[in-house]
């Protein structure tokens, strides 16, 4: 693996992706209350803040030019653009953490999440999905972030992921009120005990439709 030096008492990473509307926020914060095994990597971005995000806790919120820096210096693990903004994520925060023997958690995009399966073998990658567009579709609207057009633009984007859900190792679908139990299912895949879950499959085939 390159920039990391792995031995036994190292921390798993995890990456942990899925389309706007997937709730992949909501599980992650249930995941964090149920263990105190793992840390989230906070990622830096060009996107500006939204209501009620906080510097440093959300994101590192930076400047195009401050991104760049980044990736020349050889800060960053991974980098993408999504959506007409840059996010990447601070390599040493993760290093540092692994090498105390933490569980880390990459809440990433596709691009970003094959980058690290390619220079990281070993870590987990986790796809969220929601059980259906429809739902995919009323959650992105009930959250009333994104203006029409770029809602519009996260649809499209969500579609284009879902077609990497193959790439990943696990499949977790988040059903509507189940996000504790989708944080069970990633407890459970780290500690070996996961059992697949039988519809995830037909969901993914029936996004593609
Ligand atoms: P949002 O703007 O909704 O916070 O995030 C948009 C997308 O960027 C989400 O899919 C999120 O997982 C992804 N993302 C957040 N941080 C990073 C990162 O450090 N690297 C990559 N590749 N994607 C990220």
């Amino acid at each position: 693996m390159r920039g990391f030096r792995m031995s036994s008492k190292m921390g798993k990473l995890f990456v942990v992706s899925g389309s706007s509307g997937s709730g992949k926020g909501t599980v992650l914060d249930a995941l964090f209350k149920m263990s105190d095994n793992f840390c989230y990597s906070v990622s830096a971005t060009t996107r500006p803040p939204r209501a009620g995000e906080k510097e440093g806790v959300d994101y590192f919120f930076v400047s195009r030019e401050q991104f760049i820096d980044m990736i020349e210096k050889g800060e960053m693990l991974e980098y993408a653009e999504f959506c007409g903004n840059l996010y990447g994520t601070p390599k040493k925060f993760v290093a540092e953490q692994l090498a105390k023997g933490m569980n880390v958690i990459l809440e990433i995009e596709v691009c970003g999440a094959m980058q690290i399966k390619e220079k990281i073998p070993d870590a987990v990658l986790i796809f969220i999905t929601p059980p259906s567009f429809e739902e995919l579709k009323k959650r992105l609207h009930d959250r009333g972030t994104e203006t029409d057009e770029a809602m519009e633009e996260r649809l499209k984007t969500a579609l284009t992921e879902i077609k990497f859900a193959k790439e990943y190792d696990y499949i977790i679908v988040n059903r509507t009120g189940e996000s504790e139990k989708a944080a069970r299912d990633i407890l459970a895949i780290a500690d070996g005990t996961y059992v697949k879950d039988a519809q995830a499959q037909e969901i993914l085939r029936n996004f593609m439709n």
